[in-house]
């Protein structure tokens, strides 16, 4: 299953498939839906980013998008190379897909896709959305509240309820870092 955050669907296929499955939904104007629950999901208080990519553009798009979630909830999410060497990898991939097309979490092969077609001033916003997904968070309808999480999102950055979803599913990381006595990793 996997969840293409474009149009929101579900795919039963490989990721590629899925790929071309949004764009076919997309121009039959697939209605956006939600669903709960996530095959794989990543802790943010102990996991690290790890793009499948060397172009320093996308490097610092990650990188910004990572920003997003560390300076909303605190977080410690890193980049594969600046984070301890046992914490989960979350892998994540850019690839050329259609233009209405903006990413997804495949949570049953476990990876990120970012739209390499994306514009790039939309980048962060959209890598802070499918990192949200890797969390475990939802979709967030629109008329609902404003959020990262609202489908289709290129522009939202995290909000306090969205950061308020996040600790109800993780807890803050401060008090998880007394609790296990986890060694503090450097920001
Ligand atoms: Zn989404």
């Amino acid at each position: 299953m996997c969840r293409c955050c474009a149009r929101v669907l579900t795919c039963d296929t490989l990721p590629r498939t899925c790929l071309i499955a949004v764009t076919l939904a997309v121009a039959a104007g697939c209605s956006n839906s939600s669903r709960e629950g996530f095959l794989h999901t990543f802790d943010p208080c102990a996991a690290a980013v790890a793009p499948e990519t060397a172009a320093a553009d996308e490097l610092d798009a990650v990188s910004a998008g990572i920003a997003l979630w560390n300076g909303a909830a605190k977080l410690q999410l890193a980049l594969d190379g600046d984070a301890p060497p046992e914490w989960p990898r979350i892998p994540l991939r850019f690839q050329d897909a259609a233009g209405g097309f903006h990413g997804l979490y495949d949570d049953e092969h476990v990876i990120v896709f970012i739209n390499r077609r994306l514009d790039p001033a939309y980048r962060p916003v959209v890598i802070a959305h499918e990192l949200g997904h890797t969390f475990g968070l939802v979709h967030i309808a629109p008329e609902a509240r404003t959020s990262l999480m609202n489908a289709g999102n290129l522009d939202v950055t995290p909000t306090a309820e969205d950061v308020a979803a996040l600790f109800a599913i993780w807890g803050t990381c401060e008090r998880r870092a007394v609790r296990t006595s986890r060694p503090a990793f450097p920001r």
